[in-house]
């Protein structure tokens, strides 16, 4: 399930964490101090309950959060996490990095985000759609196709996103599919959204391996996870001839020297739960991913798996950033004065937020485009706005995440900037 899937993130830290890199930026732009004083902080934080009748008759209450970070773009705009360890600091920082992601790849749209704080595994399925649905009416207020449209991000899928889409018709008594994306293909999805994530991260990292005349067959992937995001990227990057030697789920990480074919590892994944049931692997514990000596580290799972404590085991000769924030800032600037290069999570895991835009425009003109339409408006919006950052990061001597930022916030600052004044 969802588009991530591993380990948890952290609240205040977190948040803290995201916020300094935001400092950075303005530091190095000549910004407006306006723009810097609105971006500090969410516009709209709401902490909502969600009562759940469970299927024993009894009641349980869990809480729930949607952030808008900022909205000066468009709508805000965000998956909604299921997760044990979600909080509001961590919603709020996952809110801000959409904020930055939307702008970057140039979408109509501000940042949102939205997470309840449960154990999805432990619910049965009617008791799953109960809490989607209690979700959609305590947010109800602040959401919909103008203001705020969720969609789906760790554990939570397409199936989750229809039962939302469903609630929230019921409650304005009238059809409005543009209000969630990432909705079953028979409720107004897109074709193309399910493997959207994992298809950017290959199109970000193919620009970078073009751009440094390297050849796919000449290099050797691990990812991190095997979610959504990153069980697609790995099946993708293997189709294209890049040798994917190891992946892991939160139990567990396989390594094959000769490359694993991820649609056999999906496959033992399927039958048993686990990526160490698929044959002739090695298997070590899921951290140990993290130190393999390969090309690209693919990190596919969730915040902060990368830190102070493990970057100097890191051997990889680039990360690639498919889930939101796997790296402390701390253990990146570690990386860029080790001449590590970093793919940022703001444009490597765009594609994910692209494709439900394209959504939104379908929904909104009541059309349904084939799958090759989206793959090549992707591929076009992707690869005009990472060549953009590639572009930028070698011009100006910089990261490319720095890159990114300042990309993404020279954006936002105008928007805000250019709605006047006296608010
Ligand atoms: N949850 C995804 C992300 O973090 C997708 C968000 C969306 O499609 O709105 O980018």
């Amino acid at each position: 399930m969802g588009d991530n899937a591993v380990t948890p993130g952290t609240g205040t830290a977190l948040f803290e964490d995201a916020r300094s890199r935001l400092e950075d930026v303005f530091d190095a732009l000549a910004l407006h101090p306006d723009a810097r004083e609105r971006l500090m902080q969410p516009s709209l934080a709401l902490q909502v309950s969600v009562p759940v009748r469970m299927d024993d008759g009894s009641l349980k209450v869990f809480p729930g959060w949607r952030v808008q970070y900022d909205t000066s773009l468009g709508p805000a705009k965000g998956g909604v996490r299921f997760h044990p360890q979600v909080c509001q600091q961590e919603v709020t920082t996952l809110s801000f990095w959409m904020a930055i992601k939307c702008a970057v790849v140039g979408l109509p749209y501000g940042g949102g985000k939205g997470g309840v704080q449960v154990d999805p595994k432990a619910l049965s399925l009617l008791e799953l759609e109960r809490l989607a649905r209690g979700y959609v009416r305590a947010i109800a207020d602040v959401m919909g196709p103008d203001r705020d449209i969720p969609a789906p991000d760790v554990n939570t899928n397409a199936t989750v996103m229809g039962w939302m889409a469903d609630e929230y018709a019921h409650i304005v008594r009238a059809q409005a599919p543009a209000a969630v994306t990432g909705k079953p293909i028979s409720l107004g999805g897109s074709r193309g959204r399910v493997a959207a994530t994992g298809c950017g991260a290959l199109q970000v990292l193919n620009l970078w391996v073009e751009r440094k005349k390297r050849r796919p067959q000449d290099i050797r992937i691990a990812v991190q996870g095997f979610g959504n995001a990153a069980y697609h990227f790995a099946r993708l990057a293997h189709a294209e001839g890049y040798k994917v030697v190891a992946v892991s789920d939160s139990r567990a990480a396989i390594y094959a020297e000769q490359g694993l074919d991820p649609n056999e590892v999906k496959a033992a994944k399927a039958r048993n739960g686990k990526v160490s049931d698929a044959s002739n692997v090695e298997i070590f514990p899921p951290d140990t991913l993290l130190t393999l000596d390969v090309d690209v580290l693919a990190l596919g799972a969730l915040e902060n798996q990368i830190h102070c404590d493990n970057v100097d085991e890191v051997r990889a000769g680039l990360i690639l950033e498919i889930a939101n924030g796997p790296l402390t800032s701390a253990a990146d600037a570690t990386l860029a004065k080790r001449g590590i290069p970093v793919l940022p999570d703001v444009l490597a895991n765009t594609g994910g937020v692209i494709v439900s835009y394209f959504e939104w425009v379908q929904n909104r003109t009541g059309d349904h485009w084939l799958e090759t339409d989206v793959h090549n408006r992707m591929t076009l919006r992707l690869q005009q706005a990472a060549t953009l950052v590639l572009d930028r990061a070698e011009k100006e001597v910089i990261t490319y995440r720095q890159a990114a930022y300042h990309q993404g916030i020279e954006r936002i600052s105008e928007a805000i900037m250019a709605r006047g004044n006296c608010q």
